[in-house]
């Protein structure tokens, strides 16, 4: 552990707090099956935050809704004074991934409609369950403050990044928060940047072949455009990835020079003042693409989110809390549907459980045998906590966060093993006991977590020493201070 064991005090009996999630299970898995089926996506999860905020309210929190200019986004306070703990709830699904829940075969439930692929659904609840057994803490005359927040749009949106923007975070101590997976362990490590831009060119047109000097094509803009991008591309740091989508060619026929076509660029590199730097490159060359075909061109911010910041001190303690809590268990019949599931994807990665895995060779022989070289259809060990600052290449806006306040997070097993992201296989798993025993370790392991640091200022002390030193460069915020929210495309 990275504090120092001697002057710090553990609560020896927080079971009496963490009984309260026990007790009241029901009430968090209904809720997780409830979003499951409200299924909405970014920003428009109406119904899923409405829930919170009634469940939240009936418990005795003070709701405000909306956040940031977003109507989904809500904050939920209880307690008074400090520290002030912040437990970090999403709940947006993904478009096309309806379907059935506790089957191992893709069955829609909606035809074309959406579906919990990344678990948000277990990861609000879980959070609740937290925050509901730190009301209980408090109430036994401890002092501080607890907030849910309710962070829509993480799928795109990136909410937690226009409340950074706004600096809401700044009222926080620490921030805790987890998310579904297939795998135990505290996560560490950092992730990347990523700016989401639409580019729209307008031109004029005309027929291409009578009267093509009397035509401004907005294709050809789009089509230099990203010409020129591939030439910067030899010019990027290594970390840094440009990637585009044409969401407009400007129509179906070629006879006609095309008035209208539009391009959505995602600039990624690790820290966002880089991103910030090579995006304004992008821009440049968006210019000269209108130049050089006449067409105008409007660009519009989608959504931005920062690379993480990682909390030796905050891990460490999440780890011990992890450990104590314990992870879940499973019954003959949940393995066997797990093993189902497993049979039904198409492709998975050949690595082992586990992001220390790869760096680290004494726990991923830990790990390989724990997990019986790979085969276990439910992960049910922890993995040993390591701590690293190495690079992963998806972006999450729980980064945005973690360079305004110390931030930690862990992942819990709600999904079989190997599960593919972003899947229908794990849209099933979401709402099975499966699930439901994830969410509530995860709700255990992060009120545990939290009571520990209510106890200990000193923690928090020493979580803000670190972080203020991994933090030094200063927050570079990716959304414009005009930006408002809004979604296209994706982010993950
Ligand atoms: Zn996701
Ligand atoms: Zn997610």
């Amino acid at each position: 552990m990275a504090i120092n064991q001697k002057e710090v005090f553990f609560v020896s009996d927080k079971s009496k707090y963490l009984d309260v999630i026990d007790q009241q299970a029901a009430l968090f898995t209904d809720v997780s099956d409830k979003i499951w089926e409200y299924a909405e996506l970014s920003l428009m999860e109406f119904q899923s935050a409405k829930l919170y905020c009634d469940v939240l309210t009936k418990e005795g929190f003070s709701v405000e809704t909306p956040v940031a200019g977003i109507e989904t986004a809500f904050k939920a306070t209880y307690g008074s004074g400090k520290p002030v703990i912040g437990i970090l709830a999403e709940y947006d699904a993904l478009s096309g991934l309806s379907q059935q829940a506790g089957v191992a075969e893709r069955k829609e439930l909606v035809p074309n409609g959406s579906g919990h692929g990344c678990g948000h659904n277990m990861l609000g609840a879980g959070s609740l369950a937290a925050a509901f057994a730190v009301k209980k803490y408090l109430e036994d005359g401890n002092s501080g403050t607890v907030i849910f927040y309710g962070c829509p749009g993480e799928e795109g949106g990136a909410a937690k990044a226009f409340m950074a923007r706004d600096r809401l975070w700044q009222e926080l101590d620490i921030a805790l928060t987890w998310h579904p997976d297939d795998v135990n362990q505290v996560t560490s490590g950092t992730c990347n940047t990523c700016i989401q831009t639409e580019y729209k060119f307008t031109g004029i047109a005309s027929h291409a072949s009578g009267d093509p000097e009397l035509g401004r094509s907005a294709l050809d803009a789009v089509e230099l455009m990203n010409v020129g991008v591939q030439f910067l591309r030899e010019h990027m740091p290594d970390s840094a990835r440009i990637h585009y989508a044409i969401t407009d060619a400007g129509g179906n026929s070629p006879n006609v020079v095309q008035p209208h076509a539009q391009v959505l660029y995602m600039v990624r590199s690790t820290l966002a003042k880089d991103a910030l730097a090579l995006q304004e490159r992008v821009d440049k060359i968006a210019q000269g693409a209108a130049m050089m075909t006449e067409t105008t061109m409007k660009k519009r911010f989608i959504d931005g989110c920062s690379n993480t910041v990682p909390n030796k001190v905050l891990e460490s303690l999440f780890w011990k809390n992890f450990n104590e809590v314990g992870v879940p268990s499973y019954t003959e019949e949940e393995t066997a549907y797990a093993k189902a599931l497993i049979s039904s994807y198409e492709m998975t990665k050949d690595s082992l459980p586990g992001a220390a895995c790869e760096e680290n060779d004494e726990i991923a022989a830990y790990v390989d045998q724990m997990s019986q070289h790979g085969t276990l259809p439910l992960n049910d060990f922890l993995i040993p906590y390591h701590f690293s600052t190495r690079q992963s290449p998806g972006s999450t806006d729980v980064g945005d966060v973690s360079w305004l306040v110390p931030t930690a997070q862990i992942n819990v097993v709600t999904f079989p093993s190997k599960a593919p992201g972003h899947s229908w296989q794990n849209v099933s798993c979401g709402r099975t006991s499966i699930g439901h025993k994830g969410l509530l370790t995860a709700g255990k392991v992060i009120a545990s977590t939290a009571i520990d640091l209510f106890e200990n200022p000193q923690i928090i002390a020493e979580a803000k020493a670190e972080f203020e030193k991994r933090a030094a460069g200063g927050y570079y915020c990716p959304v414009p201070d005009d930006a408002v929210p809004t979604v296209v495309g994706g982010q993950m």
